[in-house]
Order: structure tokens, then sequence, then C-alpha cells
């Protein structure tokens, strides 16, 4: 058994503008460290091409989401771009009693609210590597940009402001440095002394062994000055 006790895992939120391609990275990052787990959250907006309900959404109806915020199953939830999103709760707890950590890839709102509600949880910004990059990343390259693309921007412009906000900031430059740096800062958080709450004891344990070898091995040691 190691000296160190069981970590208490925490989520990880990670926050970005769109078009940043931070549910890509959420994704992979998940899929790269069998000690996290992806949170699927609960929305109300129609499925897109491609997209799976129960593994890149629990597609719900409005009053359904509704009857679940009543409930109380949420952990967060926010109206983005006009439709409900959310965090189920029970996604984070067992996450917890798993021992694993729960990535939540989810608005500046939502990580408001969890920031408050889970003070252990650890909150990234992903800044894209510059404005043209975002807008090359929102038209797609040689589309002229629309209505929908100014929205994304004036979405952008509420996202960039809560930076200060969150804990650490990454910048999506490539998938892969990017994944390092959000293991190095969960690497790094992991070894908090306050995620672990049982090491008081622990090193109780170890002064109460070396008290004990002290007095039985030691006694007649003798200081080097007495
Ligand atoms: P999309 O519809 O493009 O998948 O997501 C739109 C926005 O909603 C993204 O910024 C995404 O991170 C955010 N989002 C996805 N799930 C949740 C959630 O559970 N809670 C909150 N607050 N935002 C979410």
């Amino acid at each position: 058994m190691s000296v160190l006790p069981p970590v208490r895992t925490f989520p990880v939120v990670l926050a970005a503008p769109s078009g940043t391609g931070k549910t890509t990275l959420a994704r992979a990052l998940v899929e790269r460290f069998e000690s996290l787990v992806f949170s699927i959250s609960a929305t109300t907006r129609d499925p897109r091409e491609g997209e799976v309900d129960g593994v890149d959404y629990h597609f719900v109806p409005q009053p359904d989401f509704r009857a679940m915020v009543e409930r109380g199953e949420l952990a967060e939830w926010a109206e983005v771009h006009g439709r409900l999103y959310g965090t189920l709760r029970r996604t984070l707890e067992q996450a917890s009693q798993d021992g694993l950590h729960v990535v939540l890839d989810i608005d500046v709102q939502g990580a408001r609210q969890i920031q408050e509600s889970v003070p252990e949880a650890v909150l990234v910004f992903v800044l894209p590597p510059s404005v043209e990059a975002l807008l090359d990343r929102l038209t797609g390259r040689g589309t002229e940009p629309g209505p929908e693309v100014a929205r994304r921007l004036r979405s952008a412009l509420d996202e960039l402001r809560a930076v200060p906000e969150f804990d650490y900031v990454v910048v999506n430059e490539t998938v892969d440095e990017c994944l390092t740096r959000l293991e190095g800062i969960i690497r790094a958080e992991r070894h908090k002394v306050r995620r672990y709450p049982d090491l008081p004891g622990r090193v109780n344990g170890m002064l109460e062994r070396i008290d004990t070898l002290l007095r039985e091995k030691f006694s007649h040691a003798k200081y080097p000055d007495g």
C-alpha cells in the first residue's frame, strides 16, 4: 500500500468560445487517460448528423428537461443559444464513487455554477491561438461569414470575459500539445494536500513510528555536541 491514501477525485471543467475545438479536446482527453470519464449532458437541442443519444448527449424534450430541474437532478444547467443544457448530478456522483475524474464540456454559465457548488472542481479555459484562427474554424476556410458566425463571435465575447474566473488557461495550438498541458494540470492537482482526506492520519502514523524508533533504538545515541 502506498503511503499516500487514495486521492479524492475532482471534476475537470473545460470551457471555451465555440470554435475552439473544446469538444474534440474533451473527448480526446478521456480517450487518453483511463482515470477520466466524459460527462454526457442533457440537452433540448436536436441531434446533429452523426450524434448519438446517450453518447454525445441525452437528447430530451423541453418538458422533461424542466422536470429534471424541478427534481434537482442537474448539478448545473443553462440556456445556450436558445437551448437548454445541463450536467446530471448522478454523473458526478458516479464518477466520484468510481474514483474517476469527470470531464465537463460546458459553457461559462455552467462552469460558474460548478465552481460554486463543487469547490474541489478544477476550471480550465481553452483559448484559441488567435481571433483569426477562431474565425477560420467558425467559417470553414473560404466561406463568407454569415449571421450564425456573427452570433458565435458575440457569444465568444461573453465567454472570453470570464477567463479571470478560471483556475487555468491552455491555448489549443494542437490537440496533442493541449492534451499534454491538461494532463500536467490534472497531475499537479492530484498532488494537492487537501485532496487527501486521510493524509493527516497517515502522517501521524509516521510521526509515531519515528518517535518509537527514537525511543527504542536510538535512546543511547549522543548528539554530536552533547
Ligand atoms: P453544442 O450544442 O454546440 O454541442 O454546445 C453548445 C454549448 O453548450 C457549448 O459551449 C457546450 O460546451 C455547452 N454545453 C454542453 N453541455 C452543457 C451542459 O451540460 N451545461 C452547460 N452549461 N453548457 C453545456
